[in-house]
């Protein structure tokens, strides 16, 4: 098999950046992406035989490793029964009862493929549940690559949206409001400026899209309270923070209701499965029963249901989170107590099985405090960790070219951050 670097080459040539999801491409921590061969429990290996300890989980979804020997077989079994049919399976039911089960807001669900498909086909149900065309978001959070969702803040803060990315109407873009993430007055401010035309806020209930910052205490309820006096509704996007932070996701850690959830990750066990739903009354409003259209070929397909059903079946085990915890707090402890020791300026945080760390010396509440130029000298050690046998994770994605987060990262002291 060629080597990394010949296969870079080679893909450079075919696909944008040579990778087919751009945090690949490495721009943000620089170096060249190596190309995997195979991955087992925590550990990944390349095409060139070197082995990594994986801190990235395929970005989220494997909860239980790589391979996981269960998921494996499920998948197995399943894929010889067939791989779509275009007809519904007993599979998606029980996969649909399993996530209502630890999701009670998810009264009725639809199954698809993807984090942003499970995004945008809420904030769908949201405009046409409410025949309102605004929608509100959080600088620095992000619900997948539809376009109403590819907008951050200008750097005015909280304003009229401006495009992340070229491609987007900014007719469309002009819908989305931004705001700072756990800044309560500023929702209050554009739920106010906008009255009666507000959709839905949607929020990563805990931002791990820049790092990983905690709602403030308040904050949801806040939302929560905010949302039902201006009749918009609320949306959890907890494409990350589902079956992570704990069974009920952050909702339940959090206590508060969202009208619509989305998930991801997780509940495909490494394959291609997202889930977006809500009260009975609002998901009747999808095809066929009402009229917000939305619709999948591969949605709940076979395979990846049985991935899924067969990780959350394990995640389910008594004691799961509490290992999870357990053990993602002794690495951020770890971490903190070997930065404190050589004086770095560091902090790492978690919420759940959820961490984030960032070189300054307390974990930012918001966007603009987390969104940090990334420099060469604080990069080196990242890159010099993927040389050395760990894959870490950088959510410097690809969007931090986009004039808005180059306006927020203008605004921050120099660093980088990690998050998983
Ligand atoms: N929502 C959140 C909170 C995410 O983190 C992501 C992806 N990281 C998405 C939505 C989009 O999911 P996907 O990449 O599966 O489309």
């Amino acid at each position: 098999m060629p080597d990394s670097d010949a296969l870079f080459e080679t893909a450079q040539r075919l696909m944008p950046g040579g990778v087919n999801s751009p945090v690949r491409a490495f721009r943000g921590v620089g170096g060249t992406p190596f190309f995997v061969a195979r991955a087992e429990g925590a550990r990944i290996v390349d095409v060139d035989g070197r082995s990594y300890v994986d801190f990235l989980g395929s970005w989220g979804p494997l909860i239980l490793g790589h391979a996981a020997a269960p998921v494996v077989e499920a998948v197995s079994e399943a894929v010889r029964r067939g791989t779509s049919y275009g007809a519904p399976t007993a599979g998606e039911v029980e996969m649909a009862e399993l996530i209502r089960r630890a999701v009670p807001t998810m009264e009725m669900l639809r199954l698809v493929s993807s984090g942003t498909e499970a995004a945008m086909s809420a904030l769908r149900v949201a405009r046409g549940a409410t025949g309102r065309d605004f929608i509100l978001k959080f600088e620095g959070c992000y619900h997948g690559h539809a376009d109403s969702l590819l907008v951050k803040a200008g750097s005015g803060g909280a304003t009229f949206g401006v495009p992340d990315s070229l491609g987007v109407p900014s007719a469309l873009a002009a819908l989305t409001l931004t705001v700072p993430f756990n800044d309560l007055d500023a929702v209050r401010r554009q739920l106010e400026a906008h009255p009666g035309q507000v959709a839905a806020v949607i929020v990563e209930p805990v931002a791990g899209n820049m790092g990983v910052v905690p709602p403030a205490p308040g904050f949801l309820v806040g939302l929560r309270e905010l949302t039902a006096r201006h009749g918009s509704l609320l949306i959890f996007d907890e494409v990350i923070t589902g079956f992570r932070v704990g069974w009920g996701g952050a909702q339940a850690l959090y206590g508060v209701r969202p009208d619509l959830t989305c998930l991801g990750k997780i509940i495909g066990g490494g394959l291609p499965v997202g889930a977006y739903g809500g009260s009975r009354a609002l998901m009747e409003r999808v095809s066929p029963l009402g009229g917000v259209y939305q619709a999948g070929t591969l949605s709940g397909n076979p395979v990846a249901v049985a991935a899924g059903l067969a990780t959350l079946k394990l995640v389910l085990e008594p004691g799961f989170f509490e290992r999870l915890e357990a053990t993602t707090r002794r690495l951020v402890d770890g971490l903190n107590a070997a930065a404190k020791k050589t004086g770095v300026a560091f902090s790492a945080a978690h919420v759940g099985g959820m961490f984030g760390m960032f070189f300054r010396a307390a974990p930012p509440t918001s966007f603009a405090g987390s969104m940090l130029a990334c420099n060469s000298k604080r990069r080196s050690p990242l890159n010099a960790r993927v040389g050395t046998g760990s894959m870490p994770i950088c959510t410097r994605r690809a969007a931090s070219s986009s004039p808005a987060m180059r306006a927020a990262a203008s605004r921050s002291a120099s660093s980088w951050r990690l998050s998983c």
